[in-house]
Protein backbone atom coordinates (compact mmCIF):
# COMPACT_ATOMS: atom_id res chain seq x y z
CA UNK A 1 0.00 0.00 0.00
CA UNK A 2 1.24 3.37 -0.60
CA UNK A 3 2.23 5.40 2.14
CA UNK A 4 0.26 7.38 4.55
CA UNK A 5 -0.21 11.09 3.77
CA UNK A 6 -0.90 12.59 7.22
CA UNK A 7 -2.19 16.30 6.97
CA UNK A 8 -2.59 18.75 10.31
CA UNK A 9 -5.39 20.93 10.19
CA UNK A 10 -4.07 23.20 13.12
CA UNK A 11 -6.84 25.82 14.01
CA UNK A 12 -9.23 26.45 11.49
CA UNK A 13 -11.71 29.19 11.87
CA UNK A 14 -14.22 28.35 13.85
CA UNK A 15 -12.79 26.40 17.33
CA UNK A 16 -10.97 28.63 19.56
CA UNK A 17 -10.21 29.01 22.97
CA UNK A 18 -13.58 28.32 24.83
CA UNK A 19 -13.18 24.85 23.35
CA UNK A 20 -9.82 24.52 24.56
CA UNK A 21 -7.02 26.18 26.42
CA UNK A 22 -4.29 24.68 23.76
CA UNK A 23 -5.88 26.02 20.42
CA UNK A 24 -3.24 27.96 18.75
CA UNK A 25 -4.84 31.58 18.12
CA UNK A 26 -1.98 33.82 17.69
CA UNK A 27 -0.08 33.75 14.40
CA UNK A 28 3.02 32.75 16.27
CA UNK A 29 1.21 30.24 17.92
CA UNK A 30 -0.04 29.04 14.62
CA UNK A 31 2.99 28.85 12.85
CA UNK A 32 4.49 27.15 16.33
CA UNK A 33 1.50 24.37 16.22
CA UNK A 34 2.52 23.89 12.36
CA UNK A 35 6.14 23.12 13.02
CA UNK A 36 5.87 20.86 16.23
CA UNK A 37 2.84 18.80 13.80
CA UNK A 38 5.67 18.44 10.60
CA UNK A 39 8.20 17.21 12.95
CA UNK A 40 6.00 14.91 14.47
CA UNK A 41 5.25 13.61 11.46
CA UNK A 42 2.35 15.97 9.02
CA UNK A 43 3.27 16.09 5.31
CA UNK A 44 0.66 18.41 4.79
CA UNK A 45 -0.04 21.75 7.08
CA UNK A 46 -3.90 22.83 6.43
CA UNK A 47 -3.21 26.67 7.41
CA UNK A 48 -6.19 29.38 7.88
CA UNK A 49 -4.63 32.60 9.33
CA UNK A 50 -5.70 34.52 12.19
CA UNK A 51 -5.25 38.02 13.52
CA UNK A 52 -3.16 39.38 16.75
CA UNK A 53 -6.20 38.85 18.84
CA UNK A 54 -7.61 35.48 17.01
CA UNK A 55 -10.05 36.60 14.86
CA UNK A 56 -10.12 34.12 11.50
CA UNK A 57 -9.16 36.04 8.46
CA UNK A 58 -8.49 35.39 4.77
CA UNK A 59 -6.18 38.86 4.77
CA UNK A 60 -3.37 37.93 2.02
CA UNK A 61 -1.10 39.82 4.25
CA UNK A 62 -2.03 37.57 7.68
CA UNK A 63 -0.92 34.47 4.93
CA UNK A 64 1.81 36.24 3.99
CA UNK A 65 3.32 36.83 7.41
CA UNK A 66 2.46 33.40 8.70
CA UNK A 67 3.79 31.41 5.75
CA UNK A 68 7.40 33.13 6.14
CA UNK A 69 7.02 32.14 9.86
CA UNK A 70 6.71 28.47 8.90
CA UNK A 71 8.87 28.32 6.16
CA UNK A 72 12.11 30.66 7.08
CA UNK A 73 12.10 27.55 9.83
CA UNK A 74 13.22 25.21 7.55
CA UNK A 75 9.72 23.57 6.99
CA UNK A 76 9.19 21.55 3.96
CA UNK A 77 5.86 20.94 4.52
CA UNK A 78 3.18 21.33 1.55
CA UNK A 79 1.61 24.33 2.88
CA UNK A 80 -2.44 23.83 2.41
CA UNK A 81 -3.98 26.99 2.57
CA UNK A 82 -7.43 27.51 2.91
CA UNK A 83 -9.80 29.28 0.94
CA UNK A 84 -12.92 29.28 3.38
CA UNK A 85 -14.60 31.87 4.44
CA UNK A 86 -12.90 32.68 8.10
CA UNK A 87 -16.39 31.72 9.67
CA UNK A 88 -18.34 34.06 7.34
CA UNK A 89 -16.25 37.03 7.56
CA UNK A 90 -14.90 36.76 4.22
CA UNK A 91 -16.55 37.84 0.62
CA UNK A 92 -15.55 35.48 -2.32
CA UNK A 93 -12.84 37.27 -3.61
CA UNK A 94 -10.42 37.63 -0.17
CA UNK A 95 -11.29 34.18 -0.28
CA UNK A 96 -9.02 33.65 -2.61
CA UNK A 97 -6.58 36.44 -2.22
CA UNK A 98 -3.99 33.97 -0.74
CA UNK A 99 -3.43 32.15 -4.20
CA UNK A 100 -1.17 35.22 -5.10
CA UNK A 101 1.29 33.32 -2.48
CA UNK A 102 1.00 30.46 -4.78
CA UNK A 103 1.32 27.93 -2.42
CA UNK A 104 1.60 24.23 -3.65
CA UNK A 105 -2.12 23.24 -2.26
CA UNK A 106 -5.28 25.25 -1.16
CA UNK A 107 -8.82 24.31 -0.38
CA UNK A 108 -11.48 23.73 -2.87
CA UNK A 109 -14.78 23.36 -1.29
CA UNK A 110 -16.70 21.99 -3.80
CA UNK A 111 -20.57 22.88 -2.75
CA UNK A 112 -22.06 24.71 0.18
CA UNK A 113 -23.42 23.42 3.00
CA UNK A 114 -25.25 24.23 5.71
CA UNK A 115 -22.91 24.28 9.45
CA UNK A 116 -25.11 24.47 12.93
CA UNK A 117 -26.42 28.08 12.27
CA UNK A 118 -25.18 29.55 9.07
CA UNK A 119 -24.33 28.08 5.78
CA UNK A 120 -20.43 27.73 3.92
CA UNK A 121 -21.71 29.08 0.71
CA UNK A 122 -19.78 28.15 -2.27
CA UNK A 123 -21.80 28.65 -5.28
CA UNK A 124 -20.91 27.54 -8.91
CA UNK A 125 -19.77 30.71 -10.08
CA UNK A 126 -17.67 31.00 -6.96
CA UNK A 127 -16.29 27.67 -7.68
CA UNK A 128 -15.44 28.10 -11.38
CA UNK A 129 -13.18 31.32 -10.30
CA UNK A 130 -11.39 29.46 -7.86
CA UNK A 131 -10.94 26.49 -10.01
CA UNK A 132 -9.14 28.79 -13.03
CA UNK A 133 -7.11 31.14 -10.55
CA UNK A 134 -5.41 27.62 -9.17
CA UNK A 135 -5.08 26.42 -12.61
CA UNK A 136 -3.25 29.48 -13.71
CA UNK A 137 -1.49 29.91 -10.77
CA UNK A 138 -0.44 25.52 -10.45
CA UNK A 139 -2.09 25.28 -7.11
CA UNK A 140 -3.15 22.27 -6.22
CA UNK A 141 -6.85 21.91 -4.92
CA UNK A 142 -7.72 19.81 -2.44
CA UNK A 143 -11.26 19.11 -3.29
CA UNK A 144 -13.08 19.19 0.28
CA UNK A 145 -16.20 17.06 0.11
CA UNK A 146 -19.24 17.72 2.74
CA UNK A 147 -21.20 15.33 0.87
CA UNK A 148 -21.27 12.58 -1.80
CA UNK A 149 -23.04 14.72 -4.33
CA UNK A 150 -20.08 17.25 -4.10
CA UNK A 151 -17.48 14.55 -5.49
CA UNK A 152 -19.84 14.54 -8.63
CA UNK A 153 -19.56 17.99 -8.76
CA UNK A 154 -15.84 17.68 -9.00
CA UNK A 155 -15.89 15.04 -11.69
CA UNK A 156 -18.15 17.76 -13.89
CA UNK A 157 -15.54 20.40 -13.42
CA UNK A 158 -12.92 18.01 -14.44
CA UNK A 159 -15.40 17.40 -17.33
CA UNK A 160 -15.20 20.77 -18.10
CA UNK A 161 -11.48 20.87 -17.60
CA UNK A 162 -11.61 23.07 -14.79
CA UNK A 163 -10.07 20.73 -12.45
CA UNK A 164 -7.22 18.70 -13.38
CA UNK A 165 -6.73 15.01 -12.79
CA UNK A 166 -5.35 13.14 -10.93
CA UNK A 167 -7.81 14.91 -8.45
CA UNK A 168 -7.48 14.49 -4.80
CA UNK A 169 -10.33 14.41 -1.87
CA UNK A 170 -10.88 14.99 1.33
CA UNK A 171 -13.80 13.95 2.60
CA UNK A 172 -14.95 16.59 5.55
CA UNK A 173 -17.33 13.45 7.45
CA UNK A 174 -19.87 14.92 10.69
CA UNK A 175 -20.33 18.24 9.53
CA UNK A 176 -24.06 19.50 11.24
CA UNK A 177 -25.52 19.50 7.46
CA UNK A 178 -23.03 17.60 5.58
CA UNK A 179 -22.40 13.32 5.49
CA UNK A 180 -22.27 11.61 9.02
CA UNK A 181 -18.80 10.17 10.13
CA UNK A 182 -19.03 6.08 9.71
CA UNK A 183 -18.09 3.44 7.88
CA UNK A 184 -21.24 2.93 5.72
CA UNK A 185 -20.99 6.59 4.73
CA UNK A 186 -16.67 6.38 3.68
CA UNK A 187 -17.43 3.44 1.24
CA UNK A 188 -20.36 5.19 -0.33
CA UNK A 189 -18.19 8.03 -1.05
CA UNK A 190 -15.05 5.69 -2.23
CA UNK A 191 -17.14 4.21 -4.60
CA UNK A 192 -18.38 7.78 -6.27
CA UNK A 193 -14.59 8.51 -6.79
CA UNK A 194 -13.12 8.91 -10.44
CA UNK A 195 -10.18 6.57 -11.72
CA UNK A 196 -7.02 7.91 -10.07
CA UNK A 197 -8.03 9.90 -7.47
CA UNK A 198 -6.13 10.19 -4.06
CA UNK A 199 -8.15 10.43 -0.85
CA UNK A 200 -8.26 11.46 2.42
CA UNK A 201 -10.84 11.67 5.34
CA UNK A 202 -10.89 14.16 8.26
CA UNK A 203 -14.16 13.73 10.23
CA UNK A 204 -15.15 15.98 13.26
CA UNK A 205 -15.39 14.95 17.52
CA UNK A 206 -15.11 11.53 18.01
CA UNK A 207 -15.27 10.74 14.45
CA UNK A 208 -11.89 11.88 14.04
CA UNK A 209 -9.75 9.10 15.30
CA UNK A 210 -12.23 6.15 13.65
CA UNK A 211 -12.17 8.02 10.16
CA UNK A 212 -8.27 8.36 10.03
CA UNK A 213 -8.38 4.59 11.30
CA UNK A 214 -10.18 3.44 8.64
CA UNK A 215 -8.38 5.40 5.95
CA UNK A 216 -5.28 4.15 6.99
CA UNK A 217 -7.08 0.39 6.28
CA UNK A 218 -8.47 1.26 2.94
CA UNK A 219 -5.30 2.80 1.72
CA UNK A 220 -6.64 6.67 1.58
CA UNK A 221 -4.89 9.47 3.92
CA UNK A 222 -5.23 11.37 7.05
CA UNK A 223 -6.27 14.53 8.05
CA UNK A 224 -5.98 15.52 12.15
CA UNK A 225 -5.82 18.28 14.40
CA UNK A 226 -7.40 20.40 16.73
CA UNK A 227 -9.09 22.22 13.67
CA UNK A 228 -11.45 19.17 13.65
CA UNK A 229 -11.48 17.60 17.21
CA UNK A 230 -10.00 19.02 20.25
CA UNK A 231 -10.57 15.61 22.42
CA UNK A 232 -7.55 12.99 22.60
CA UNK A 233 -9.29 10.86 23.89
CA UNK A 234 -13.21 10.81 25.59
CA UNK A 235 -13.63 13.90 27.82
CA UNK A 236 -9.32 14.33 28.20
CA UNK A 237 -8.60 17.34 25.65
CA UNK A 238 -5.66 17.31 23.21
CA UNK A 239 -2.74 19.32 24.49
CA UNK A 240 -1.41 19.78 20.86
CA UNK A 241 -1.85 18.91 17.35
CA UNK A 242 1.19 17.23 17.44
CA UNK A 243 0.29 15.06 20.09
CA UNK A 244 -2.53 13.65 17.48
CA UNK A 245 -0.70 13.56 14.66
CA UNK A 246 1.99 11.34 16.93
CA UNK A 247 -0.57 8.89 17.54
CA UNK A 248 -1.92 8.56 13.66
CA UNK A 249 2.41 7.68 12.87
CA UNK A 250 1.89 4.87 15.55
CA UNK A 251 -1.13 3.85 14.42
CA UNK A 252 0.26 3.65 10.89
CA UNK A 253 3.08 1.80 11.60
CA UNK A 254 1.11 -0.89 13.49
CA UNK A 255 -1.39 -1.58 10.43
CA UNK A 256 1.91 -2.20 8.60
CA UNK A 257 2.07 1.74 6.41
CA UNK A 258 5.06 3.61 6.31
CA UNK A 259 4.15 7.43 6.74
CA UNK A 260 4.94 9.83 3.67
CA UNK A 261 7.57 12.33 3.93
CA UNK A 262 6.78 16.02 2.01
CA UNK A 263 8.86 14.63 -0.61
CA UNK A 264 6.44 11.36 -0.89
CA UNK A 265 3.45 13.10 -0.42
CA UNK A 266 4.52 15.74 -3.46
CA UNK A 267 4.88 11.98 -5.46
CA UNK A 268 1.76 10.69 -4.73
CA UNK A 269 -0.67 13.89 -5.40
CA UNK A 270 1.74 14.75 -8.20
CA UNK A 271 2.52 17.83 -6.83
CA UNK A 272 5.55 19.93 -8.43
CA UNK A 273 8.99 19.28 -6.54
CA UNK A 274 8.76 22.75 -5.61
CA UNK A 275 8.54 23.47 -1.81
CA UNK A 276 5.91 26.57 -0.93
CA UNK A 277 8.61 28.29 0.38
CA UNK A 278 10.80 28.82 -3.07
CA UNK A 279 7.24 29.39 -4.25
CA UNK A 280 6.41 31.56 -2.34
CA UNK A 281 10.13 33.75 -3.01
CA UNK A 282 9.55 33.11 -6.36
CA UNK A 283 6.06 35.16 -6.12
CA UNK A 284 7.55 37.58 -4.55
CA UNK A 285 10.81 37.82 -7.01
CA UNK A 286 7.89 38.03 -9.97
CA UNK A 287 6.38 41.07 -8.27
CA UNK A 288 9.63 43.19 -8.14
CA UNK A 289 10.89 42.30 -11.99
CA UNK A 290 10.74 45.19 -13.92
ZN1 LIG B 1 -9.87 24.31 7.26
Amino acid sequence: MEKLIITAAVTGSITDRSKSPHHPMTPEEIAAAALDAWRAGAAIIHLHARTEDGTPTQDLQSFTELVERITTAGCDAILNLSTGSAGGRASFEERMACLALRPEMASFDCGSVNFDTWTFLNPPGFLEDLARRMLELNVKPEIECFDTGMIFAARRLAERGLLCPPLHFQFVMGTAGGIPAGPEHLVHMLAALPPGATWSVCALGRGQLPMNVMAIMFGGHARTGLEDNVYYSYRVLAKSNAQLVERLVRLSHELGREVASPADARRILAISTQPSGTRYRMGERDEQAP
